[in-house]
């Protein structure tokens, strides 16, 4: 009976109850829309200079209370309390960026009117959505759904979050840390549950949905707001690729795609899961990644994985590979022992196999030798993904990275952009669409209002039932004139 009022978050490494809160019903989403929506009136009048006091004050606090969310991040992900430290240290961040920047990208823009219009003024306002639906994942609880919820208040919504039933607590901590510093009442609201939630707060009156998750749940949601063309914005998962030329350092490599790899037991949406590597260094590359591989210890140096079902699919990557020849260099076809997965390490695994084209979303990693960069980045923009990639090359790149298909480049580095506030982040294809973060961010929360006004009368008009064969003759003349 609880199942139906509760949802219970559990530790994935010892399996404990963590924590227990309500499971928000449709009744309830569409109450807290009609709440947030009267309440976003006043938000949006603070200004810019309001809402960025308010922002600032709560990423104070945030930073105050570090170890406490911290611990909240470990119990429910099972995540080290070194890891969850760190992304809510990168997410206030983003927290006090959107609240310092909001004015300066989302004021009024002039433009000019033309010299056909050349009476008229001409602008842009920004103007805030009103409520904003976020629905998050479980794997970066902090940081990625904060790249929706800083950057939507900033702009000037009210935001109603839906955190994963993983990690509620997270989610509910986050709403109580934000009443705690706002004077304003009904601007954020967190309601946790499950899919059911999930799906409420996507058929509620809201005016735009950010949702970051997997895939296939992105896709069930575009198509209910589709009926009502509520906008979305989409950030789902990724097969992401590792290119490494031949003139590289191969220890730096090999330490950081390691860890971009197996971080966060590999549950990271920009880690990497493929690597192409040029054949003149496949060997040495591949010997080093393997030894450091060999020396990480699951349960130490990355966590159980959250979510028990995930452990399934795993497997059946990495049996899936086995069976069509993968040889492995670094653990087994029994690397998955609940509630970790062992580091493992793939070659000879053909891009077809589900290691590689799907998201395997655990500490396990494919490499591939190839003959040029050329081929490397064939085979990464194959890919029915297009979240992020990482290029390492001394001297070509920032020309590799511009000849890739996906929404974000590490060059020489892994996941930099993550912490780079200014830069946006999302993906195309199947990785979704929008961005978060930075100006393109704050942007994906506001609707753009033209405004063109009159200045001063001119004889030539041609918004009349009376307009004179003089004036269409003028028009022409004109247009042939600028269009020469
Ligand atoms: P998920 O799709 O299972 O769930 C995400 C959220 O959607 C949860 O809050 C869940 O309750 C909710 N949900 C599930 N079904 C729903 C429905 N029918 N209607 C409305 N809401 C529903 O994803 P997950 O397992 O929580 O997260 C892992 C995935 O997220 C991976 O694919 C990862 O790559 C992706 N991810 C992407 C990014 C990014 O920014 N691109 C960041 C982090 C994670």
């Amino acid at each position: 009976m609880s199942q139906l009022t509760e949802v219970i978050s559990y530790s994935p490494a010892t399996g404990a109850e963590v924590g227990r809160y309500p499971n928000t019903s449709a009744a309830t989403i569409d109450e807290l829309v009609v709440r947030a929506n009267a309440a976003s009136a006043h938000w949006r009048a603070l200004g810019f200079k309001g809402r960025k006091a308010i922002l600032r004050s709560w990423a104070h606090y945030l930073s105050l209370h570090i170890n406490e969310l911290a611990s909240i991040v470990s119990q429910e992900t099972g995540k080290p309390l070194s890891d969850a430290a760190l992304e809510i240290s990168i997410a206030i961040e983003h927290v006090s960026w959107a609240a310092r920047k909001a004015g300066r990208y989302l004021r009024n823009s002039h433009r000019a009117p033309g010299l056909l219009m050349a009476n008229m003024s001409a602008h842009v306002e920004y103007q805030p959505q009103g409520v904003i639906g976020i629905i998050g994942p479980w794997n970066y609880p902090v940081f990625t759904p904060m790249g929706s919820i800083a950057y939507a208040l900033a702009a000037g919504n009210a935001v109603i979050f839906k955190p994963s039933e993983y990690t509620p607590g997270v989610g509910h901590w986050l709403g109580e840390s934000f009443n705690a510093i706002a004077p304003e009442a009904n601007i954020f609201f967190v309601a946790t549950g499950g899919p059911e939630t999930g799906a409420a707060l996507t058929k509620s009156a809201v005016n735009k949905i950010a949702f970051t998750g997997s895939s296939s749940t992105g896709k069930k949601i575009a198509a209910i707001c589709a009926e009502t063309l509520t906008p979305v914005l989409m950030e789902c998962g990724g097969t992401d690729p590792a290119i490494i030329d031949r003139d590289v350092d191969i220890d730096r490599v090999a330490s950081a795609v390691l860890w971009a790899a197996m971080g966060n037991a590999g549950q990271t949406c920009v880690g990497i899961e493929r690597v192409y590597v040029h054949h003149e260094i496949a060997q040495a590359f591949s010997e080093k990644i393997s030894a450091l591989a060999s020396e990480l210890v699951a349960g130490r140096d990355y966590g159980a994985a959250t979510m028990p079902k995930q452990l399934a699919i795993i497997d059946s990557h990495i049996k899936d590979a086995a069976n069509r020849g993968a040889e492995f260099l670094v653990g087994s076809i029994d690397s998955v022992q609940p509630p970790f997965v062992l580091p493992t390490i793939m070659t000879n695994v053909p891009e077809d196999s589900l290691a590689v084209a799907e998201e395997t979303f655990g500490p396990t990693l494919t490499i591939r030798s190839v003959t040029s960069m050329g081929e490397a980045i064939a085979l990464s923009n194959a890919s029915q993904y297009g979240l992020a990639a990482s290029v390492w090359s001394k001297k070509q790149g920032k020309a590799i990275a511009s000849q890739l298909h996906c929404g974000m480049v590490s060059v020489n580095s892994v996941i930099a952009f993550t912490a780079t506030p200014s830069m946006p982040f999302g993906g195309v294809k199947q990785s979704g669409s929008g961005r978060v973060h930075g100006p393109e961010g704050l942007r994906e929360f506001i609707y753009t209002r033209a405004v063109v006004a009159t200045r001063f009368r001119i004889p030539l008009n041609f918004a009349t039932f009376k307009r004179t064969a003089a004036v269409d003759a003028f028009i022409k003349r004109l247009v042939r004139l600028l269009n020469r």
